[in-house]
């Protein structure tokens, strides 16, 4: 089963740890079964190899980002956090009001959420809410934390939300690496929360949630990968991936390891493996912004429609959602410009 963030999930990692990788997708996707769920994925996939532009599905796995608010800042993230300007999305976080109005509407067709996009997801309280709110509606919740907060009870919050895969963003095993990626991090303030969530996992005899330590390759701390693997192992963490940072361009030679050595045209040429988006998953930003992938997410002029506005279900089959699908692949003739026009992916296809 082609799920559309196992490709994501596995960029930069070794083929074991894809398998596993891709076991955890199917145990997931097998443990949130419902007829209607299995009925729209199979309609999904049938629109996809069709090449519909037009679709009787809705997605089946959604990122949603509670807020675009962080704690840290971590090389290249977000521009440096640097203010927006005017045409851009500001900083902010979703009500869970609004992110129950979302779930009330396409909920019973969704596998998994992916609960974070640019910010920190645990800096608020009602992403726990979020969580229990989807959990309790059969969907199973990932969500990509810093772990960076000082906060008494927070691996207590994080098992009684019932999250399923907590995907901890941790790069770099000295302080002096570690702050030199993440600014204004600690890193015995992260590895100690990381600890107390599996302690506390161990005591309710529990499995979840999944601990995927995500560790970001950089010239700054290549040299501690094998560290890492061993930290990992002593303390109990589920899956360490060494993967590839998306810098920019213009990113500093010394930010980049031999790992990942800076990206050329003929790199994105060679990975593309063109686009499933539009079809199985959608991103919505913390105001309500449905965007197709988290691409392009700064101008809010790029937003396909708003969420809190509009139903979903008018968004998923409008004129954007419909050009770029043409863009990726469906006949007929596009009616809007979207941002995948300025995707590397389309230029193949
Ligand atoms: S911007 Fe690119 S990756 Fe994103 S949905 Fe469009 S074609 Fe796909």
């Amino acid at each position: 089963m082609a799920l559309v963030d196992s490709s994501l999930a596995t960029k930069g990692i070794d083929s074991f740890a894809k398998i596993n990788i891709l076991k955890r997708h199917f145990y997931s996707f097998a443990s949130h079964l419902t007829c209607k769920k299995i009925i729209n994925f199979a309609k999904t996939e049938i629109n996809l190899l069709r090449k519909r532009d037009y679709l009787n599905s809705y997605p089946y796995i959604l990122k949603i980002e509670p807020s675009n608010i962080c704690n840290m800042r971590c090389c290249y993230c977000y521009d440096d956090r640097r203010q927006p300007f005017d045409n851009e999305r500001p900083y902010g976080r979703m009500s869970f009001e609004q992110f129950k109005s979302l779930i009330d509407e396409v909920g019973a067709y969704l596998f998994k959420i992916n609960l974070y996009g640019f910010g920190e997801p645990w800096l608020f309280p009602e992403t726990f809410q979020m969580i229990r709110y989807a959990t309790d509606n059969n969907i199973g919740v990932a969500v990509s934390s810093n772990m960076n907060l000082k906060k008494e009870n927070l691996h207590r919050d994080i098992l009684d939300s019932g999250v399923e895969v907590l995907i901890v963003s941790i790069h770099g095993m000295s302080q002096e690496t570690y702050s030199r990626f993440m600014k204004g991090g600690e890193l015995n303030i992260a590895l100690e929360n990381v600890k107390n969530v599996i302690r506390e996992r161990k005591a309710r005899n529990s499995s979840l949630p999944f601990i995927d330590w995500q560790y970001c390759v950089t010239g700054f701390n290549e040299h501690e990968i094998t560290d890492a693997k061993e930290m990992a192992k002593q303390i109990g963490i589920d899956q360490v991936r060494f993967i590839k940072p998306f810098f920019p361009d213009h990113a500093p030679d010394e930010w980049l390891s031999s790992m990942f050595p800076r990206r050329t045209a003929e790199d994105d040429e060679a990975n593309n493996r063109g686009c499933s988006w539009p079809y199985r998953s959608a991103y919505i930003n913390w105001d309500g912004g449905v965007l197709p992938c988290c691409r392009d997410f700064r101008l809010v002029a790029n937003d396909f429609g708003n969420v809190f506005r509009e139903s979903f279900g008018s968004i998923w089959n409008n004129g954007h959602y419909r050009s770029s699908r043409r863009l990726i692949g469906a006949p007929g003739k596009n009616t809007c410009h979207t941002m995948c026009a300025r995707c590397p992916v389309t230029r193949r296809t």
